[in-house]
């Protein structure tokens, strides 16, 4: 530690810093991979300076959902953690936490096994939220364990014969999380009636891509959405609901919230930045993501929600599904595999689209960052302020972030953002204190990247 007050390992000088409570023109001085100091400009010297005048200077991004190197039908989807991560660091996310994938046996050795995978290859900082299929004795059993060791967020699937736990087990496994101060999150559709819809659909001949959104609807969400506030109201647990896609679903959070129940809605670059007129593109084969891309005024309405501080994360719900894979001659939408890449995409997206909204850089720290750090736990992360990690982007805010020419997690993958330009790239990131990307070049080193092992809450009893 330095103990004198000029000398510091690195200073980001002049950049606009957008800080937890203010916006100003300040030095960001950095020791040991923290922010040791927010100086006036000039203040102090450092053995490394980087220019920030006529930059912005925000928190690394924070991508709260994303499965790299997916495993699907005994494959796995086209890339590995040194592109995926690459791919993110160069749009500015520093953080990605992604998913401990279901399976058979040991939950602990399975998670920690998800860990050294990401290790060996990762430029950015990881965390996982594994993934719970069944409220059995063996997984009721590991989840003290599993949140002792650092995975402190779950994800239970409502719907999906292969994965989907029922409301019991879903009561038994909130329970268990709860108790261990573990956060419970939902992909919630409601089965029963995802079922019969699509069945009304089959019968009425309706399988067309332009018609998937008629087969999921928001009132699945929203109907599911309501179960887990039931029962995180009685348990007195909160509770985080994966890819928010429209009103319907955001309605049931705003309600639920409205009756004292700490739920947090995440939603995705995709439900923010399109709509579902993109079914009736040549390229809707794309489009298929579950839940679905809703109207128009349901992602205006998700933007509102990020105002009212429902919305607290936006993952890219990055699954970089090969061109071929994806893209199967079908008239039949269930054919096609759900899920689509854009780790690279949604910090520059999110960038845009709060100054399209009018929303200040507060807001754009808020929702690509911060409030996903504060309620998953990821303690020294998401703020610029003494003592967290130094993990910083500098944008350009007059430079063009073009989808075609970002660097995409794999070659074999497409983009949702094709033919996408918008205002704002990052020209310099740093990751703890190192550079990742110096003028928009990738810089970083595979395995730089740091598991997260994140403290549970505080559980009264
Ligand atoms: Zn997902």
């Amino acid at each position: 530690m330095n103990d004198t007050y000029d000398t510091y390992d690195t200073i980001v000088r002049n950049g606009l810093v957008v800080g937890r409570t203010e916006t100003r023109a300040q030095d960001v001085a950095i020791t040991d991979g923290r922010i040791a100091a927010l100086l006036p400009p000039g203040a102090a010297s450092a053995a490394e300076e980087i220019d920030a005048s006529g930059l912005l200077v925000t928190p690394g991004g924070i991508d709260t959902h994303t499965h790299v190197r997916w495993p699907h039908d005994g494959i796995h989807t086209t890339d590995d953690f040194f592109s995926a991560t690459r791919a993110a660091v160069l749009g500015g996310t520093t953080t990605i936490v992604d998913f401990v994938p279901p399976g058979d046996g040991d939950l602990l050795g399975r998670c920690r096994d998800r860990v050294d995978e990401a290790a060996a290859g990762a430029v950015v900082d990881f965390g996982f939220h594994p993934i719970l299929t069944s409220a059995d004795d063996a997984t009721l059993k590991a989840i003290g364990a599993v949140i002792a060791d650092g995975f402190t967020s779950f994800k239970m699937y409502t719907t999906y014969e292969d994965r989907r736990v029922d409301d019991g087990d879903a009561w038994y496994l909130m329970n268990a999380i709860a108790a261990d101060g573990g956060l419970p999150g939902f992909h919630a559709e409601n089965h029963e009636l995802l079922e019969s819809v699509l069945d009304h659909e089959v019968r009425a001949g309706r399988l067309g891509v332009e018609h998937y959104p008629r087969s999921r609807p928001g009132l699945a969400e929203a109907e599911s959405i309501q179960m887990i506030a039931l029962y995180a109201k009685r348990i007195g647990t909160p509770a985080y609901i994966f890819h928010v896609s429209g009103s319907e679903a955001l309605d049931a959070v705003r309600t639920a919230r409205a009756d004292g129940v700490r739920m947090f809605a995440e939603t995705c670059t995709h439900y923010l930045t399109l709509d579902d007129s993109c079914f009736r593109r040549p390229d809707a084969w794309k489009y298929i993501i579950s839940p679905p891309l809703r109207g128009a005024a349901d992602r205006d309405d998700l933007w509102a929600g990020v105002t009212e501080e429902v919305v607290v994360s936006v993952g890219s719900d990055h699954c970089a599904y090969r061109r071929d894979v994806k893209n199967v001659p079908s008239d039949d939408h269930r054919a096609i595999p759900a899920g689509a890449p854009g780790i690279e995409a949604r910090t520059p997206l999110l960038f845009a689209g709060c100054a399209a909204r009018g929303l200040g850089y507060d807001t754009f720290a808020a929702v690509s960052a911060s409030r996903a750090a504060k309620v998953l736990g990821l303690r020294h992360k998401g703020v610029i302020a003494p003592g967290y990690d130094a993990d910083l982007v500098l944008w350009d805010g007059e430079a063009d972030w073009d989808a075609d020419l970002a660097v995409k997690a794999s070659s074999e993958t497409f983009s949702l953002y094709d033919g996408m330009k918008t205002s704002g790239r990052p020209r310099h990131v740093l990751l703890r204190g190192t550079a990742a990307v110096r003028d928009g070049r990738f810089v970083g080193r595979a395995g730089s990247g740091r598991f997260i092992a994140r403290r549970p809450r505080a559980v009264t009893a």
